[in-house]
């Protein structure tokens, strides 16, 4: 997405939020906060665990305020005494990202699913809507999410707070999908960000990893409703990396798994049933999977296994050979104790400052590890050949990059720190863990 293709706005929601703002630097203060108790909605948990339990810490509290008002007035609070506020969705980053010993801050009471009217092909959302219940309330306007990765538990302000991503030639991550937001920034105040007016603050909190402030709404592109059929078929790995770039071009959506004990390969193609590529463009081989839905369950699927994952984005031209050091290196040292498998997809350049797919179209790779078995010295070993590689690491994985080693990988990071320090000049949505990735 550039930022000269943000359409117009659509219809702005009504009796959701604080309504239309106007821009970050117009938006002067907030509205005033009510009075009432500003920690009314605080709980104290034993400890916070996240999706898969590798996470685990204790916050000094969970706020879920019921309203903006509140949220800003717990935000300020928080900002008065020199505390930390790390906004939380659905818990499936494996990265600290959310880990604090002060306050995390869920909006799940916030107002959440398609808020207002969409128009113009955008629909704005409630900050704290999982992605499997927004599919069925944009169904309910004929519409659907562009694309989505493998699972739809996450909110989309997670979601997008990390540059969550699918697979596909012309397919970018989520956050490149959005082209405005609320935010409760460290002054409490509600600001509306507007791509078309602030094209540099939309840059950065496209993708913000909670450090620019709360997202309380999201304003994605959406693309009418489709019926899709998903495909998958087992292939040698060899044969799936020959056709691999073919069926690119030819399908919306391709992908495959590679298992390092078989040395085999397991591919899926989604496609609108109406646009299908035919047997021509499509493996020779009889599926293992064909089914039709609508475009969400097509894409995603529902995960009870538990795992560790790490990942890194390459630009795309890098990602064959990446893949065959990686198998070569997997397959000669690992083969034992690689439990499980890599996935190999395709995304399409965006220009959010921290971006993972930011001004190159990039291929990424991920190595997953069943969650009981050890992972540490398995991806510190593989990490090496990502960075030969050009590789900028998933946001929410697990990772040991840091600091300007981290950033350099990023042209415009500091765009992105000059926006922070604008919205958050004290660090009240900062941890210990997000001042060393992010060299503050
Ligand atoms: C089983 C599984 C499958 C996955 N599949 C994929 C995949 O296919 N593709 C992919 O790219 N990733 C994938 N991921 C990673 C996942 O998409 C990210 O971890 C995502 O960020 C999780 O969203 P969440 O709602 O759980 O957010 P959290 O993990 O709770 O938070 C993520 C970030 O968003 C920020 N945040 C959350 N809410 C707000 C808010 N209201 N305002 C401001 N900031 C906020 C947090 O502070 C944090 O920095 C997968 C993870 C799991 C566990």
């Amino acid at each position: 997405m550039s930022r000269d293709d943000t359409p117009p706005a659509p219809t702005p929601p009504t009796g959701t939020g604080p309504g239309s703002l106007g821009t970050a630097a117009a938006a002067g203060p907030g509205p005033a906060p009510r009075s009432g108790p500003a920690v009314a909605t605080v709980e104290v948990p034993p400890s916070w665990r996240n999706w898969s339990g590798g996470l685990c810490f204790q916050p000094a509290g969970i706020a879920r305020p019921d309203s903006v008002d509140q949220l800003c007035r717990i935000v300020r609070q928080t900002a008065a005494r020199g505390g930390c506020v790390r906004p939380v969705g659905a818990g499936h980053s494996s990265a600290p990202l959310v880990r604090t010993d002060d306050l995390l801050l869920s909006v799940d009471r916030l107002p959440s699913g398609v808020l207002g009217t969409p128009a113009d092909g955008q629909a704005w959302v409630g900050a704290g809507t999982r992605l499997h219940e927004l599919g069925d309330l944009l169904r309910r306007h004929g519409l659907a999410m562009p694309n989505l990765g493998d699972v739809d538990t996450q909110a989309i302000a997670g979601a997008i707070g990390t540059g969550t991503h699918g697979s596909g030639r012309g397919l970018s991550n989520l956050s490149a999908m959005v082209t405005g937001v609320r935010l409760v920034t460290a002054a409490g105040q509600v600001i509306e960000i507007d791509g078309e007016r602030e094209p540099d603050v939309l840059r950065a909190v496209q993708l913000s990893l909670g450090v620019l402030g709360v997202l309380t709404a999201v304003r994605t592109r959406v693309v009418p409703a489709f019926q899709a059929r998903r495909r998958e078929w087992g292939l040698p790995t060899d044969e799936c990396l020959a056709v691999f770039d073919a069926l690119l071009d030819a399908n919306r959506n391709v992908d495959f798994y590679w298992y390092p004990r078989r040395d085999d390969a397991h591919l899926r193609t989604v496609n609108p049933v109406d646009d299908d590529p035919g047997p021509a463009r499509l493996p020779a081989t009889d599926c293992t999977e064909d089914r039709v839905g609508w475009s969400g369950s097509a894409l995603t699927k529902r995960r009870s296994l538990r795992f560790h994952e790490i990942e890194y984005a390459v630009p795309a031209a890098a990602g064959p050979a990446c893949f065959q050091e990686l198998r070569h290196r997997i397959r000669i040292r690992h083969r034992q104790h690689a439990a499980w498998r890599v996935l190999y997809r395709y995304v399409a350049a965006d220009h959010a400052y921290l971006s993972p797919a930011y001004g190159r179209d990039s291929v990424t790779i991920s190595v997953h590890q069943n969650e009981t078995s050890p992972y540490q010295e398995f991806f510190a070993d593989v990490e090496p050949i990502f960075h030969a590689y050009g590789g900028r690491p998933h946001w929410a994985k697990i990772h040991h990059l840091e600091g300007r080693d981290l950033l350099s990988r990023y042209p415009e990071a500091d765009r992105f720190l000059t926006v922070r320090h604008r919205l958050d000049p004290d660090g009240v949505f900062l941890s210990d863990y997000l001042r060393r990735l992010l060299a503050l």
